[in-house]
C-alpha cells in the first residue's frame, strides 16, 4: 500500500520535446505546419535583443532570416508552445554580461509574451553554460537552463544543465555524426529519459548541415517518435516538463493512515521555487483491491477548502493513477466511505 509520485506527468515512460533556436519566422514554413499536424507542441529560444528584427548576427548561417516579434510569439504560445531567453545578444556572456543577458532579457521576453519563461537556453556553446552564467540563472528565477551535450536528460538529475540532442543532417569534427531518426529514443525508453531535439529552421535542405535538418528529416524524427512511443511517450512544451520536473523533486509524501477502512496520506512540498507556475502531479495510489471497483479517490487541503473527487485510471490491479494540483499539506484518500468522506476540516 503506498502512493507515489510518477517520474513524469500522466505516468509517461518517456518524455519528447524541440527546440527551435533563434525563434524564426520562416518556422512557418514547414516545422509549425507539421507541428500541427502531429499535435506535439514546439518550443523557441528568442534572442530578447533582437526580436523582430532579420537576423545579422556575426557570421551566422541564418542571417537575412527573421526573428519572430511579439505577435508572432504569442501566436506560438496560443498554439501550445513555449518561449525560452536565448540570451540578450547571443555573445559570449561574460560575469558583467549577466543582468543584460539572463535578467533583462528574461523580463523583456515575459512582457513581450505575458507568460512567464522559466527556461534559459545557452547561445553559441556550452561556453554559455559556464558556472558565473548557471548561478545568474538560478538567481534570477529559470527552473534550467538548456546546453547543447548530446543525452538524455534523467528524472533524478537536477536538471540545471538540460541535455538537447542536435536534430542535425551531421555533426561537427571529428565525429560527423549522420542523422539519425532513432537516436536517444531506446535509451529514453529503457531510462525513462527526456529527449530535448534541437535545430534551427527544417527547410527543403538543411540551411547548415551541423545546425540543422531538413524539412523531411523532422517529419521522419516525429513520425519515429510517435511510432516507437505510442501511448508511452509524453510530447511536451519543455515549460510544461521542468515545471513538473521541480515540483516533483520538492515534494514528499507522508502515510497518515492504512486502517480498514481508509488510507490517508499527506503531500508536502518544500523550498519549491516561487517562479514554479504549475504544481500538477500524477501518482499512483496501491491500494485494496475493493477500493479499485468504481475507485474513487477524495483530495483536500488540509487548510481547509472545499474537497475533490477524483475517478482515477485503473492502470494495473491495486494500481490507480490520476493527476492532480498539489499544494503543501494536501491530503489524498481512499477507503469504503468513498466519495462521501470529507478530508478536510
Ligand atoms: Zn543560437
Amino acid at each position: 500500500m503506498s502512493l507515489t509520485i510518477c517520474d513524469w506527468k500522466h505516468g509517461k515512460r518517456w518524455v519528447y520535446s524541440i527546440t527551435y533556436d533563434e525563434a524564426l519566422e520562416e518556422l512557418h514554413r514547414f516545422a509549425v505546419p507539421y507541428h500541427e499536424e502531429f499535435g506535439i507542441p514546439g518550443h523557441v529560444e528568442a534572442v530578447a535583443g533582437h526580436l523582430g528584427k532579420v537576423r545579422q548576427i556575426g557570421q551566422s548561417s541564418y542571417n537575412g532570416f527573421h526573428h519572430m516579434g511579439p505577435e508572432g510569439l504569442r501566436d506560438l504560445l496560443a498554439r501550445g508552445w513555449g518561449v525560452g531567453n536565448h540570451s540578450w545578444s547571443h555573445e559570449v556572456i561574460g560575469p558583467g554580461d549577466v543582468q543584460r543577458e539572463l535578467g533583462d532579457a528574461k523580463k523583456l521576453l515575459e512582457d513581450a509574451i505575458g507568460a512567464p519563461v522559466p527556461l534559459f537556453c545557452a547561445p553559441g556553446s556550452n561556453v554559455n553554460m559556464a558556472d558565473h552564467v548557471l548561478e545568474a540563472a538560478r538567481r534570477f528565477g529559470y527552473l534550467g537552463a538548456m546546453s547543447i551535450t548530446d543525452a538524455l536528460n534523467r528524472p533524478g538529475d537536477e536538471l540545471f544543465w538540460l541535455n538537447r540532442t542536435p536534430l542535425h543532417e551531421q555533426y561537427y569534427e571529428p565525429f560527423y555524426s549522420a542523422y539519425d531518426p532513432y537516436r536517444n529514443i531506446r535509451f529514453a525508453q529503457e531510462d525513462g529519459g527526456w529527449i530535448i531535439d534541437y535545430c534551427h529552421c527544417p527547410l527543403e535542405t538543411a540551411v547548415h548541415p551541423n545546425k540543422d535538418c531538413s524539412e523531411a528529416q523532422l517529419r521522419r524524427r516525429f513520425e519515429t517518435v510517435l511510432a516507437e512511443g505510442g501511448d508511452e511517450v509524453w510530447c511536451a512544451n519543455p515549460d510544461e516538463v521542468i515545471n513538473y520536473h521541480v515540483t516533483r523533486r520538492h515534494a514528499t509524501v507522508e502515510t497518515l493512515a492504512q486502517g480498514p477502512d481508509e488510507h490517508r496520506y499527506r503531500l508536502r512540498i518544500a523550498d519549491l521555487p516561487p517562479t514554479v507556475t504549475c504544481t500538477e502531479l500524477t501518482l499512483e495510489l496501491v491500494t485494496d483491491a475493493r477500493w479499485c471497483a468504481e475507485p474513487r479517490i477524495v483530495v483536500g487541503s488540509r487548510a481547509g477548502g472545499d474537497a475533490q473527487t477524483i475517478i482515477p485510471l485503473l492502470v494495473r490491479p491495486r494500481t490507480l493513477r490520476f493527476t492532480v494540483e498539489v499544494c503543501d499539506g494536501l491530503e489524498i484518500g481512499i477507503g469504503a466511505s468513498g466519495a462521501q468522506r470529507r478530508i478536510c476540516a
